[in-house]
């Protein structure tokens, strides 16, 4: 009652179950406050029972083979650790109520679950620790601070782009003559149109409780970043989601289109979500902070252990988690980091780790706390536990670890599920071995610490090898990780295979079992070839209905002029460099549509197929294809008379504003 009459008092008419099917998004179906008390009498009624629990049809989310369609019985819980909330979108007010999914048989269905399970689970091996090492804890949470990348571009532009349009990308665009190479988008000062966009979702966003804080002009031209106060996992990702589609919602009104694809420009930065993970104890400590406990910190050092020993087990799987279409094309590409999993520490860390490693003594770290710039006037000025290093996957940041190889579309459920669950995994391994040492006596502080410190010199040996401070944009790195036998799995169709690993139905006890892993493997390779097949099915369209019409007219101008200039000019020699343009112009127009051709062929080829041969061979044969028609177009693009060219180019994209 107290929460529909709070609702309704805000002018909410309907309520709904918010929940987060495995399409990544969120789901909603919106009700009424309306029933009836007796056949003729309408009254306004928000029961219990339809707060707690509700049963949209469902039949048509993705389940992996989990559900058929025809039992498609699906429920949603409210799940209340995450607030509820209005949501004014038109003039429609309703009250939102984040909730999990999940199918008549009890199988999950949704991202959600799997996340809460994770942070429960990471935080019993975590109490477990804590409760040797003498630190006051009755409760953990993961916490979560999500920077969001985006684009914006001018509205009008993206209505003519049905790529844009429909993918959230361009599909081909010849790359300007000025890029990004003098980095002065890059903390650039915000132009008046962007950012009374930004004001305006970032108002809505308060108002919906989402604590967005920091904002600021990206490296590429055109793109953005948000980022909020971190939150509890959860809660934060549930807020992550719902801020992606105000910022939609509110870049419409402002005649604007914000993209949140990975990869929307080709030879520019693609956009990610840097993913900020820490543990927190409901006393406020923050396990990932060396210097939140100064005089004991061995829980410190034994869970840096084990996240670098997880990363090292789980290195396919944590590639897994951020695997999909749009971020293969963004992984290894600009200022993305590469398919490699490794992790930065930074200096101080590594010889602090090092020298645990080598004598044993596990002694304080001595930050090197203050900077001395020379200059008397400033203030004391501070610097962080660790320098940064821009080109990890997986970096440490002196007070959380900063995952980069997430895409900037993707729900982060999925992710932070896999980081909690391999940490749990590493960290419980450790301690049972650590116990068995104890035999059942009494454990005491101190003999706990001696008990340890051999497990982890052995845990950092083994995972020595996924540590890494240099350059990982570098070919040094990529030919490194290599000899080391680190995985680089450029394709996420491959990634997915960890999803089947005996290792992962291990760790993921309690959490997913095998056939939801299955499941959402199902899912994974049919989001791809789905994406893959309408990308592929798009860039031939593009091409004929609108590349090769407006080539074809260029060509035509051209052999008209050079056919009339014949009748006057008669020394052909004069002519020799116009007719050599028209005729690679030709070879390059028709080798485009060899090109479009083959790739319709390959794709058609691909459709025959089930799933999962289906994404590996978009993955393998079709993508490519595509990359080679679209680099052909791309120089064509570059030579067309600019008032034949139909779609809106990257310089009116990305630099009008
Ligand atoms: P950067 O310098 O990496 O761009 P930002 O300030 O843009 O940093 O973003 C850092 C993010 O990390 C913010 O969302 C911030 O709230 C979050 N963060 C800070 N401390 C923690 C923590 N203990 N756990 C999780 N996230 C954190
Ligand atoms: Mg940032």
């Amino acid at each position: 009652v107290a929460i529909k009459d709070w609702a309704m008092e805000l002018g909410a008419t309907h309520y709904t179950h918010l929940f987060q099917p495995l399409t990544g998004a969120t789901a909603e179906k919106h009700d009424a406050f309306i029933d009836w008390s007796s056949v003729d009498q309408v009254i306004e009624k928000f029961s219990g029972k339809q707060l707690i629990q509700g049963e949209p049809d469902a039949s048509s989310f993705p389940s992996g083979g989990l559900r058929n369609t025809f039992e498609a019985r699906g429920y949603t819980g409210w799940d209340p650790s995450s607030p509820v909330f209005i949501w004014k979108a038109g003039d429609g007010v309703t009250l939102c109520i984040p909730s999990v999914f999940f199918s008549w048989t009890g199988h999950v269905l949704d991202n959600k679950i799997p996340l809460l399970r994770s942070d429960a689970k990471v935080s019993s091996a975590i109490l477990r620790l804590l409760a040797f090492t003498g630190i006051q804890a009755d409760d953990i949470h993961t916490t979560i601070g999500l920077e969001q990348e985006y684009f914006v571009v001018d509205r009008a532009f993206r209505d003519l782009r049905p790529d844009l349009i429909a993918l959230g990308k361009t599909v081909y665009g010849a790359s300007p003559p000025k890029g990004q190479e003098l980095q002065d988008h890059y903390f650039g000062s915000v132009k008046d149109r962007i950012l009374n966009f930004m004001r305006e979702f970032e108002v809505e966003a308060l108002k919906l409780g989402i604590p967005v804080k920091t904002r600021h002009n990206e490296v590429a031209p055109g793109q953005h970043e948000v980022a909020p106060v971190f939150e509890k996992a959860s809660i934060a990702i549930d807020h992550n989601i719902v801020l992606m589609e105000l910022m939609r919602q509110v870049a419409n009104k402002h005649d604007l289109s914000c993209l949140l694809h990975e990869k929307p420009f080709e030879g520019l930065n693609g956009s990610g979500k840097h993913c900020n993970w820490s543990l927190v104890t409901n006393t406020g400590i923050n396990l990932i902070d060396p210097t939140d406990t100064p005089e004991n910190n061995l829980h410190f050092l034994i869970i840096l252990t084990a996240v670098l020993h997880a990363v090292y087990e789980h290195a396919d799987l944590l590639r897994c988690s951020i695997g999909s279409a749009g971020n293969d094309y963004r992984l290894g590409g600009h200022e993305a980091p590469p398919a490699i999993m490794s992790v930065y520490l930074g200096d101080q860390l590594e010889e602090f780790l090092n020298n645990i490693e080598k004598t044993g003594a596990h002694k304080s770290i001595e930050w090197k706390k203050v900077v001395d710039l020379g200059l008397k006037a400033l203030p004391e000025l501070c610097r962080d536990n660790t320098d940064r290093n821009r080109t990890s996957p997986f970096a440490f940041t002196g007070n959380k670890f900063e995952m980069r190889a997430l895409g900037s579309s993707a729900s982060p459920a999925f992710l932070v599920t896999v980081l909690n669950v391999m940490v749990a995994d590493s960290l419980t391994k450790m301690l049972d071995e650590i116990e068995t040492k104890f035999q059942g006596n009494a454990v005491t502080p101190s003999s706990f610490a001696e008990a340890a410190i051999p497990v982890v010199q052995r845990y950092l040996k083994e995972s020595r090898n996924i540590r890494y401070s240099g350059n990982n944009y570098s070919e040094e790195w990529i030919a490194d990780a290599k000899q080391k036998k680190l995985s680089n799995i450029t394709k996420s169709v491959e990634s997915f295979e960890a999803l089947l690993d005996n290792n992962t139905v291990r760790a993921f006890d309690g959490i997913l079992n095998k056939n939801e892993l299955e499941g959402r493997y199902e899912i994974s390779m049919e989001t791809y070839a789905t994406i893959s097949n309408i990308e592929a099915n798009l860039m031939r369209e593009l091409f004929y209905s609108q590349i090769f019409p407006a080539a074809s007219k260029q060509q035509k101008e051209m052999a008209e002029s050079l056919s009339q200039l014949s009748l006057v000019i008669s020394a052909k020699k004069i002519t020799r460099k116009q007719r050599e343009y028209l005729n690679d112009f030709t070879v390059a127009l028709e080798n485009a549509i060899i090109l479009a051709n083959e790739l319709e062929e390959l794709r058609k080829k691909a459709m025959q197929m089930d799933n999962p041969e289906r994404a590996r061979f978009f993955s393998l044969n079709v993508v490519p294809k595509g990359k080679e028609l679209r680099k052909i177009v791309d120089e064509i693009e570059a030579v067309v008379d600019d008032q034949l060219w139909p779609l809106p180019k990257y310089r009116e994209l990305l630099f009008i504003f």
